[in-house]
């Protein structure tokens, strides 16, 4: 078994004294920034000028400053900006105020993975990734409890990099929950796999087919969205408290035997080669460069992808029947109907 890092095993104090720049106050900037200082850390996020986050980030008290201006007073700087814009904003404004013995850290390794952004020697390059949305994150903490992390240490200049993440582990909730080490070739490599093979990609294609078959079938679309997406949440909680045995377990025999049979038809074992050819792509840095030059090219592809997604017919069903359910709340800032994040 792997080593676990908890509460005893970080020190705070190694952060006292030095300054915490978070680039970005958007899913994972909030959480970090406002945890840190919770935590009694130093903090300042940085932001681009004109930023709709600004606001955002000032109303909770926090420190706001440029990002160059938030790098250079930083002694760590997390990059918390989306993945496709990392090296622009790395190469612009922060590199310039790196200083030696500076820390660089990150949420996920794609931009050191993939070689988009190249740190100098002389400074830390770690990651401290929460495994959770960084609404949950931030939640977590506030409820005294902490989300999972990854750390891990891609350059360790100063012979103290191991210590300052775990340090930052702590200040986020990470070491209540529990955090395991890694390196940025695994964490990269395994999130991307996970996101587009099971947890995202997987498990949207695999819902939509649901919703589509049922409908095409003639069911009323209002129940297909019950049996295929608002009970998949019941049934994940159930493997997240005791694995797919638990789930097994609470449901009808008559469920777990249509499981066992039907299962295995519906995910194929041409499905695994399929997965096998995603987790290549990744690998190479094939499906990097597709979303990279895409990036470059305006979004395009993306945004097309966007569209014609929520213009599926699960979509809208589900909007018009979530009106009506009481007891599903937002506690974040997602607005129904857009796609603005
Ligand atoms: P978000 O998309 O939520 O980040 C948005 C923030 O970045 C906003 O403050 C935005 O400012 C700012 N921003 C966007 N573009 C720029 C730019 N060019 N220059 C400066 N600031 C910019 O990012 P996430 O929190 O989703 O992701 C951040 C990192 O965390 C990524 O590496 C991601 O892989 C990782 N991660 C994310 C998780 C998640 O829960 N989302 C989970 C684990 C890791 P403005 O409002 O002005 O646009
Ligand atoms: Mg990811
Ligand atoms: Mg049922």
């Amino acid at each position: 078994m792997t080593d676990l890092y908890y509460d005893d095993d970080a020190d705070l104090s190694v952060l006292s004294g030095k300054t915490v720049a978070v680039i970005g106050y958007g899913s994972q900037g909030h959480a970090h920034a406002l945890s840190l200082r919770d935590s009694g850390v130093d903090v300042v996020v940085g932001l681009k000028e004109g930023s709709s986050s600004r606001a955002k980030a000032e109303e909770q008290g926090l420190k706001v400053a440029t990002v160059a201006e938030a790098a250079k007073a930083a002694d760590v700087v997390m990059i918390l900006v989306p993945d496709q814009h990392q090296a622009a904003v790395y190469a612009e404004e922060i590199a310039p105020n790196l200083e030696s013995g500076n820390a660089l850290f990150f949420s996920h390794g794609f931009n050191i993975r993939f070689g988009y952004i190249q740190p100098p020697a002389d400074v830390d390059v770690a990651m401290v990734a929460p495994k959770g949305p960084g609404h949950v994150v931030r939640r977590e903490y506030e409820a005294g409890r902490g989300v999972p992390a990854l750390i891990a240490i891609e350059q360790d200049a100063t012979g103290k990099a191991k210590d300052l993440a775990l340090a930052y582990a702590k200040g986020i909730g990470g070491t209540r929950a529990g955090v395991i080490e890694t390196t940025f070739t695994e964490e990269t490599e395994t999130d991307l796999f996970g996101e587009q093979a099971v947890l995202c990609g997987g498990a949207s294609q695999l819902v939509q087919y649901g919703f589509e078959t049922l409908t095409e079938a003639g069911y009323k679309p209002e129940i297909a969205y019950f049996e295929v997406l608002h009970e998949l949440k019941l049934i994940v909680d159930l493997m997240v408290e005791g694995g797919l045995t638990k789930q097994r377990w609470s449901i009808s025999d008559t469920a777990e035997f249509g499981d066992y049979v039907s299962g295995p038809r519906v995910i194929s074992p041409e499905v695994k080669d399929n997965m096998k050819a995603v987790l290549a792509d990744i690998q190479s840095g094939a499906f990097a460069q597709r979303f990279m030059d895409d990036q470059r090219n305006g979004g395009k592809e993306f945004a097309e992808l966007r569209k014609k997604n929520e213009e599926h017919p699960i979509e809208s069903t589900g909007r018009e029947l979530r009106k009506l359910f009481s007891w599903i709340t937002q506690d974040d800032d997602y607005t129904e109907g857009t796609a603005a994040r």
